[in-house]
């Protein structure tokens, strides 16, 4: 392996102890402790899975959290009623409404109605404006770009100058994650699933920021020699034995399952300077940047 493997899970552990010291420092000076509420609509296994880590989270690092679950067919207007409540709720200083809604919910009028004190994911249209714009700084970032542009920024890589390519550009992962490397003086090219050539692409990046959950998409031959490569897709494929089928769980009697990234790591670890492993890259950011937020929303609400 030549690459530098970036760990996410110390890296986030970090962000997590610093966070946790600055909650018992505010307490300490009686000011109020962070709250995030949380809200949940429908049953979705992997949803309430998320969110039922960041409330773990919340709880290790002295913060309180508020956990609102809604049933799948809620209305619009009873989930706007429900924000309108958070906004005004001294005791929640974050808000997070755990995406994707149920088809029959605006989701944009939702997450335009968060006010952009407490818009702790950074999705409401005023924060992602603020960071599209010259000169102006959002409130909060989307914690998953930021969980990246934090990794390149411990691991020493340098963004400025640097030919950049986001693969994908969501409004949650990849184009938040382009205005984030451009803000950083970084050249960024996006590639979505439109653009032609996507390995000639790649083979002038510096950095890689991959997100368009295909699994083991990139190949090691797409990579520049000592780019940085930051793989944020999280994607099951079956584990397969020596022969090339499927591994049964024996308890399930399902195919086993095992989570890969949008990168061939194998392949990539042999060519680029630096990369993310998956899991234990970008997954554990996500969550720090979070806490990271909501300890950051409680400071401005402070003034
Ligand atoms: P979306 O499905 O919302 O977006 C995928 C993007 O990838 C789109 O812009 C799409 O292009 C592009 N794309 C899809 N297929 C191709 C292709 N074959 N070639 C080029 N571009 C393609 O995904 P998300 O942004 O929500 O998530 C991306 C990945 O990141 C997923 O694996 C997800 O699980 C993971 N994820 C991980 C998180 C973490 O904490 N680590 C957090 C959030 C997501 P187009 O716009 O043209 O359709």
């Amino acid at each position: 392996m030549t690459a530098q493997l970036i760990d996410g899970t110390a890296i986030a552990q970090k962000v997590r102890n610093e966070v946790k010291e600055k909650v018992a420092k505010r307490i300490a000076e009686g000011k109020p402790q962070p709250g995030l509420a949380t809200v949940l609509v429908g049953d979705r296994i992997d949803s309430a899975t998320y969110v039922s880590m960041k409330q773990k989270a919340c709880a290790e690092l002295g913060m309180t959290s508020f956990h609102h679950p809604l049933p799948a067919d809620v209305s619009q207007e009873e989930l706007e009623d429900l924000i309108r409540k958070l906004n005004a709720d001294p005791k929640v200083h974050g808000i997070l409404v755990q995406l994707p809604l149920p088809a029959h919910l605006d989701e944009e009028r939702v997450l335009s109605l968060i006010s952009i004190e407490k818009d702790v994911d950074g999705f409401s249209p005023l924060n992602l404006g603020r960071l599209a714009q010259k000169g102006r700084e959002p409130l909060f970032v989307p914690c998953t770009p930021y969980g990246c542009i934090y990794l390149l920024k411990e691991a020493g890589v340098q963004i400025a100058g640097a030919n950049a390519v986001v693969l994908g550009r969501s409004n949650i992962v990849g184009m938040p994650a382009a205005l984030l490397l451009i803000k950083e003086n970084a050249t960024v090219t996006v590639v979505h699933s439109k653009t032609k050539d996507i390995p000639a692409v790649l083979r002038n990046a510096d950095i890689i920021i991959a997100a368009i959950g295909r699994a083991q998409m990139v190949r090691g031959d797409w990579i520049k020699p000592g780019a940085a490569v930051i793989d944020v897709g999280i994607n099951g494929v079956p584990v397969l034995d020596a022969n090339g089928n499927p591994v049964i769980n024996e308890k399930t009697g399902k195919p086993k399952q095992k989570l890969v990234g949008d990168v061939n790591f194998e392949e990539a670890k042999e060519v680029a300077g630096f990369i993310t492993p998956v899991p234990g890259g970008v997954g554990p950011m996500t969550i720090a940047m979070l806490m990271a937020n909501t300890l950051r929303a409680a400071e401005i609400q402070d003034k």
